[in-house]
């Protein structure tokens, strides 16, 4: 591509794992008995030897498969299920090495990464001030939570200093896959498609809906949400959603400001990671508007290449295709705007 009109690239969920919390999760897995779809997952994933070197690697194969698919920036952050599954001390410990860690990487490659927060959702008051730090002191840009944490949900009012904190500092949640809670994965179980043939994204939309109908943004309109996979299947289903909120009233869910869609359009943002096909991204381009995409990759679970040809495949117009490519990240996750290309290694 020429330089003429070479645009910054800007991938927006990296994942990257730290040592220590392989450690953990093997103890974990040491100390489990029964079936659990992420325990099952974070093994294969361990047990790939390519996959599980590249989790760990921040300063060599990553930057030269990013160089040869020119993509300037990873926003990177602790892969899944991170530090969700571990007792509530280990997590709060781990997430603040790991933000540390992923400060100092940053550090040394300021053009090339930029990250987003780890919390352990199980100590939420904890979780918010980590937050804090992580944003005003490590600088990063925002906060990751793999969707439940033992079964419960953000909405649920335990968790209220995380979704403050948040909103309080304008820093978004990049809400994030995990498998459905075991009790949950039964019917999936039988061909397993609890991860992310099906389940991460069934689990993951269900989540973002339920922060939609609990009437929280009511509360927090300044909380802003990112989802991956193309929105994990909701801007597809909103107009259903829509109808059948007004349609089937009961006296579970709460009387919202506004039509559930509206909360979409205006608190989500959704990115690309594995999906990398024409239809669906214009379906959000559409639904949504182009100044909610954003690019991702899923990195190193996805392929770098596949990513960047899906959105080329799509033929977009250059504004939206710089939007998707960089404008939205800048803007969401307040990355700083380079006017000229970063600096080639
Ligand atoms: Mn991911």
């Amino acid at each position: 591509m020429s330089s003429a009109t070479r645009v910054r690239c800007i991938a927006t969920e990296e994942a990257f794992v730290i040592p220590e919390l392989n450690e953990a999760m093997a103890g974990v897995v040491r100390a489990g008995t029964a079936y659990d779809p992420d325990i099952y997952f974070w093994q294969r994933a361990a047990g790939a030897k390519v996959l599980a070197a590249r989790l760990l690697d921040l300063h060599a194969e990553r930057l030269a498969i990013m160089d040869a698919n020119g993509v300037d920036m990873q926003l990177l952050s602790l892969v899944a299920p991170g530090v969700q599954m571990l007792k509530g001390a280990d997590a709060a410990a781990i997430a603040r090495i790991a933000n540390d860690r992923l400060a100092e990487a940053i550090v040394r490659h300021p053009y090339r990464y930029a990250g987003l927060a780890t919390v352990a959702p199980q100590t939420p008051e904890e979780a918010a001030r980590e937050l804090e730090r992580a944003v005003r002191q490590l600088r990063l840009h925002g906060v990751l939570i793999n969707s439940h944490t033992d079964g419960q949900y953000l909405d649920e009012p335990k968790y209220r200093p995380i979704l403050e904190a948040a909103a309080a500092l304008k820093t978004p949640i990049y809400l994030h896959p995990r498998a459905p809670i075991p009790a949950m994965a039964g019917a999936y179980r039988t061909y397993t498609l609890e991860h992310a043939i099906w389940g991460f994204q069934a689990e993951t939309g269900l989540h973002g809906l339920r922060l939609i109908v609990s009437g929280l943004l009511d509360r927090l309109p300044d909380l802003r949400i990112v989802l991956g996979h193309g929105g994990e299947g909701l801007p597809y289903w909103l107009s259903r959603i829509d109808t059948m909120h007004r349609q089937f009233q009961v006296p579970e869910r709460p009387q919202l400001a506004k039509r559930p869609s509206e909360y979409f359009r205006e608190n989500f943002v959704v990115t690309t990671s594995g999906m990398n096909w024409g239809p669906a991204l214009r379906l959000c381009i559409d639904a949504l508007g182009a100044d909610k995409v954003l690019f991702a990759i899923d990195y190193p679970f996805q392929d770098t290449a596949e990513a960047l040809a899906g959105l080329n495949a799509a033929n977009l117009a250059p504004a939206e295709r710089a939007a998707i490519l960089h404008r939205n990240a800048e803007r969401v996750f307040g990355i700083a705007v380079h006017e000229r290309a970063p600096p080639r290694r």
